[in-house]
């Protein structure tokens, strides 16, 4: 039996300029293949998705969540959207309703971000987490993510989507970020406070940061652009006090994974559902409250039941794709753009030790799942170039078709 994971492709492309062979009957598709069926009449339904934040308007448009929502209804489950207090308390600026998703709208650990569960993690420095009580009571998770970059593991998708955004504020902001400070990178005995200022200034992002008074130079995973920059290793080439180091970026990928296994581990693996939305792939991600240039080809969405697998064939369309060279955004001021070193786009971007692969191998690790993969595209372009486009309407009279 092969043990490879089935992944439903619907690309961005299309064999025909006909509404048949274009991205949306392409999404009704998969929802039909990922098999709402085993969703129980009146399971509590989870949609876990990023509603954006402030100014950031380029998360899963609500034109599919809202199919979606229908799909789940139709099973017979209860849907409900969920994501932090903040996103869904202003989420109707970014056109997130009730009325247009078609569910409710709920903070995932309340209104005050209260409502949660302890989970033990045991992780390095966090030993526990608070997962929001909302996601944790729901019978059926829908895992719906906008696949993008991200400042501190180079790539954010399902594993973020469940990793930060299912845990209340406090474990996201305080724990999750933060996991890195665990790893040693810097010998404070050995470096003045001169020597310590000299390597802030060095730093072309602000990622490093001195404390006079306590003396403690803080390194700071999100803006810390490492071998593509290393500019601080030139001015501490004689003194040697300061590190930039693989497990430093490992830490906060292996947790993610840690967390992410949590919230599946309180779902039936017949009640999990993934879908990622390759469009619009920015370079930082949701959370920036800011509308940013995309930087990858638009691809597609993928759906399947199995997230390591979604998230590896995320991955390596991206890869295939590339880097759109023309819309980074001019402060990305150490792009590798070397055609002969073998780095994914978002290595290129973040720099190779944000490697994106890294959550989806400790996600395997983790046992939540294989990364090989069977990809089926859904009415590929080859097939809809060649077949008859059934009649289409056109809005050129009031037809409220
Ligand atoms: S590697 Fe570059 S970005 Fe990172 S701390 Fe050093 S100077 Fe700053």
């Amino acid at each position: 039996m092969s043990k490879k994971a089935k992944i439903y492709f619907g690309s961005i492309q299309q064999g025909q300029g006909s509404a048949f062979a274009a991205l949306a009957a392409k999404v009704d598709r998969i929802i039909e293949l990922l098999d709402f069926s085993t969703i129980t009449k009146r399971d509590k339904v989870a949609v876990k998705m990023h509603l954006g934040f402030a100014y950031g308007c380029q998360t899963v448009h609500v034109f599919f969540v809202r199919k979606i929502v229908k799909a789940i209804k139709e099973a017979g489950g209860y849907p409900f959207i969920t994501d932090n207090p903040t996103a869904v308390y202003n989420a109707a600026e970014r056109g997130y309703t009730q009325e247009t998703c078609g569910c409710p709208i709920i903070p995932i650990a309340g209104i005050k971000d209260g409502y949660h569960y302890p989970t033990n993690i045991d992780y390095r420095n966090v030993d526990a987490l608070d997962m929001g009580g909302v996601v944790h009571d729901a019978d059926v998770l829908v895992d719906l993510s906008h696949s993008k970059g991200h400042a501190c593991s180079g790539y954010g998708g399902a594993i973020k989507n469940l990793a930060l955004g299912c845990y209340s504020g406090p474990s996201r902001w305080n724990k999750i970020h933060g996991v890195e400070q665990s790893v040693s990178y810097w010998k404070s005995a050995d470096c003045t406070p001169e020597h310590a200022e000299a390597l802030v200034k060095s730093c072309p992002y602000q990622a490093l940061r001195y404390d006079a008074k306590e003396h403690k130079l803080s390194l700071l995973l999100f803006a810390c652009r490492n071998q593509n920059c290393l500019e601080c290793l030139r001015v501490d080439s004689e003194i040697k006090c300061l590190q930039i180091r693989p497990e430093f970026f490992a830490a906060f990928q292996e947790l993610m994974a840690v967390a992410a296994k949590q919230v599946l581990d309180t779902f039936d693996e017949n009640k999990r559902f993934f879908l990622n939305f390759i469009l619009q792939v920015t370079p930082h991600c949701d959370c920036m409250g800011m509308i940013q240039p995309s930087v990858i080809p638009d691809i597609g969405v993928l759906g399947s039941r199995q997230i390591v697998a979604i998230e590896t064939a995320t991955l390596n369309l991206i890869a295939e794709a590339g880097l759109i060279e023309q819309t980074i955004p001019p402060y990305f001021k150490h792009v590798n753009l070397d055609p002969d070193a073998r780095l994914h786009p978002f290595q290129r971007l973040w720099g190779p030790m944000k490697n994106p692969y890294l959550v989806t191998e400790y996600a395997e690790k983790q046992g939540l799942g294989v990364s090989d993969y069977e990809l089926v595209e859904i009415l590929a372009p080859e097939e809809t170039r060649k077949m008859k486009a059934p009649k289409q309407e056109y809005e050129r009279q009031p037809t409220f078709y």
